[in-house]
This record gives C-alpha cells, structure tokens and sequence, in this order.
C-alpha cells in the first residue's frame, strides 16, 4: 500500500522569534522603557536598533562593503574609495556561544562573539557578506582570527600594526602598512585614490566627530542631561548606520540637550555618583555594567572604551593637502592617540584617564575586563596604582557577556556607588 504522509518541510523560525531577535529586544526595551525622561531624539537610535537587531531589518550600504575587526582601520580610505566599512566587533552572548563552540573556552567574550556571528547563517546586523575583512593585528586574539575567518570563506586583508607607538621606527612602519591597505582597497575596488576622494571622505568623518565631541562637550554638565546607557547606544550605532544619517541624529540629539542645559534639566539626581568607564567596550547588546550602574542610581558621564570615546574624538590634522601626506596625516591619527592597551608601554592612556576623571568631575572609575582579555587585565595593575596615587576609587569587574553573573555585580555595583556617594557627603 501506497504511504500517502505528507512530508512538511521544516519551516526556520521567523527572526524575530530567534534567540538573539530576543536578547536585543530585552536589552532594549530596558534601555528605553526602564528609565524616564529619555531624550525624544533618542526614538531615532531606539527605532534602528529595534528594526536591525530585533527584527532583522537589512542595513543598507554603497558600493563594496568592508568589514573591520577593530577601530585601527582607517575608515577614510574605506569611504576614499567608494566603499563602506562595516565594524564587526559584536556584543551578543548569542554569538558568543556559538564562537564557543569552535574557539577556545578562554578567548575573550568580543572575539568569540564576533566569529561565532561570521560564521552564523543568521548574521545580524544583516549586512551581506563582507567584500573584505580588514582584521588590525592588535591583540592575540585578534591576530589569531585571521586565518579562522578565512576558513569561513571570508577574504581576509591583515592590516600590520605596531606593538609600540612611541618610536620613529614604529610610526614609519604603521605609514607603510597604511600605504599597502591603500593599494589592497585600490585592487579590491578598481578604484584609485584621489586627492578629491579622500578629502570628502575625511570631511564625512570630520563632521561626525564634531558631532560625536558636542556630545561628550555636553556630558560634563552637572547634573547630567543624558545618560550613559544613551551614550553608549548612539557610539554603538555608528558600527553600522549611514555615517551621514547617524551624524544628523546626532545633531538633533545635541539640539535637544541643548535646550536641556537651557531649562535646567536634570537626568539625574544632583547627588548621583559620576562614574567614567573604562576597559574592554560595551557593545549592544551587552551593555550589562553601564545600566547596572544606572540602575543603581550613578551616571556613566565619560569613558575612555573603543566603542565610544576612542573611536570618535581624535581628529586628523593635515599639513599638506597632497594625497600621500593626506595618508601619512591618518596613520598618524589612528597611532599616536590610540589608548588601547595592546601596546608595550601606556603611559598615554593612564594619562588620558586621570585627564577624563578631572574633566568630567567623575567621583569614581569602573573598570572593565572580559574574562580572556589578558591585555585588560594586566593593565589594570598600573592604570589602578595611578587612581590610587591620585585618590580615585575604581571598582575592577571581570565579567563576559553572560547574564549569569548579574546579581553578584549588582551588589558590587551599588557598594561601590554608596562609598562614591559617602565620600562625597564627607567632602562637602
Ligand atoms: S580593545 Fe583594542 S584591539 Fe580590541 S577592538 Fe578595541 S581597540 Fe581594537
Ligand atoms: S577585549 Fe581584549 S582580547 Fe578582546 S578584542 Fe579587545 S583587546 Fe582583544
């Protein structure tokens, strides 16, 4: 007898239904409906994170499409060349565990998240595939991801970067590999870099710099009119929104703190403790300490993390605007300033974050580590003898994207802000 079963072919869940469609919708609808007073020029980040991350909506983008392991790719020459460069650095612990599956238990929680979203059918934010992958050789970790992401049918393009930034040698080292890139654009493109080209594309990014620095400018206020978890959301955005679109948000988003400031607005209360953030960078949607913090009634004023501050606010300054000069003048600005602690020696960054602390009058300093993050947590010895020297308390968290660890935090968390807050009392 003839079996007439109907065979169903098995239909994949909407993406709205999925795992990480769920994370970044609880992360967000946390962001949004958990504290009040929002900036309403928020509604613009919220909206494109909802429609990217919990629905899956396609993110739009010219030309070939060139994605980025870390903010050391200049992304003036991406755009020099009709290309748009797409920062791949991912948040979600969906992600991580899928990267869990194939890398090792101890990489760091950004790597494994980053891979394990390359190598995923379900890639979001939906981009497509990347024409390139420019993977910067900082950390180990990152170094070593080139050849995994190459297996996963990527191409691959090893941007060269020094380990010390002080020496001659070392800068003419990282003008000559910027130089090389060029040429990989140029042979991935077919296009060739013009004086022309390259000065639109620096004024795109200057714009939103400018943009970017009006932001941190207003963040000084005290009290403050915006919070960090805001913040954090806007430079997050520019991973992957329009640079154009995302500079014009921002723009209205400085209008609207503008009018704040004007009206005596106040985000938070005047006795809020002031906290600036450093370490491995918060990335939706693991934004997990800086709401923890602002939960707990503290402010997130300031931070010196790649996925905000020391991605957006050092500008290029060219002397001479012929093409080679013009390239030379960005591998300096994406070298020298750089704070990120893969180098030997950093004097520069405990600098910056002493600078940071007074500029901003932040009571206190959070320090975040990914578990596996060796460069960030060896660091913390030497950034925390400084803030000691200087009397400024800092609260070290090593931690990874999972939730597990949320309670325990929690409670670190508020101790720390409760000694911040008495310490304050005490002063006054
Ligand atoms: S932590 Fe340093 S190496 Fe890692 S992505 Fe950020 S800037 Fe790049
Ligand atoms: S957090 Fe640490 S290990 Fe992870 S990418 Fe950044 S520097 Fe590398």
């Amino acid at each position: 007898m003839e079996n007439d079963a109907k065979v169903i072919p098995i239909q994949s869940a909407p993406y709205h239904l999925s795992r990480q469609a769920g994370e970044a919708e609880n992360m967000l609808d946390h962001i949004v409906d958990d504290f009040p007073d929002n900036p309403q020029s928020m509604a613009y980040f919220y909206d494109l994170f909802r429609r990217v991350y919990c629905h899956g909506d396609e993110v739009k983008h010219e030309g070939m499409l060139v994605g980025t392991t870390c903010i050391q790719a200049p992304e003036e020459l991406i755009y020099a060349f009709g290309a748009t460069p797409m920062r791949l650095c991912n948040g979600s612990y969906h992600y991580d565990q899928k990267g869990a599956d194939f890398m090792p238990a101890k990489s760091c929680s950004l790597v494994k998240a980053t891979l394990g979203m390359l190598n995923s059918d379900n890639v979001i934010p939906r981009i497509g595939k990347p024409d390139l992958v420019v993977n910067p050789t900082t950390c180990d970790q990152k170094k070593k991801s080139s050849v995994m992401i190459e297996d996963m049918g990527y191409a691959v393009y090893d941007l060269e970067f020094p380990n010390v930034k002080e020496s001659e040698a070392s800068r003419v080292y990282w003008q000559r590999s910027v130089r090389q890139f060029t040429a990989r654009l140029r042979e991935l493109t077919g296009k060739k870099l013009t004086r022309k080209n390259l000065q639109a594309a620096m004024a795109k990014t200057s714009r939103a710099q400018a943009a970017f620095r009006k932001l941190h400018n207003f963040r000084r206020k005290s009290p403050s009119l915006i919070l960090g978890k805001d913040a954090f959301l806007v430079t997050n955005a520019y991973f992957f929104d329009d640079i154009e679109r995302w500079t014009d948000a921002v723009e209205k988003l400085n209008e609207e703190l503008a009018q704040r400031d004007q009206s005596g607005f106040k985000a938070v209360q005047s006795k809020a403790p002031r906290v600036l953030f450093t370490g491995s960078p918060p990335i939706f949607p693991n934004l997990k300490l800086p709401l923890l913090i602002e939960e707990a009634g503290g402010v997130v004023v300031t931070d010196e993390t790649c996925s905000a501050n020391r991605m957006l606010y050092d500008m290029t300054a060219v002397d001479e605007w012929m093409v080679n000069d013009m390239v030379d003048s960005l591998a300096d600005k994406y070298l020298k300033p750089c704070t990120c602690p893969i180098f030997t020696r950093n004097d520069d960054r405990r600098r910056r974050l002493l600078d940071l602390v007074k500029d901003f009058n932040a009571d206190g300093v959070v320090y975040q580590a990914f578990a596996g993050c060796q460069v960030y947590e060896m660091e913390y010895r030497s950034v925390a003898e400084e803030f000691n020297k200087a009397g400024i308390p800092m609260l070290y968290i090593e931690t990874d994207y999972s939730l597990d660890d949320k309670g325990q935090l929690s409670t670190r968390i508020e101790a720390f802000l409760e000694s911040l807050k008495n310490r304050k009392k005490h002063r006054a």
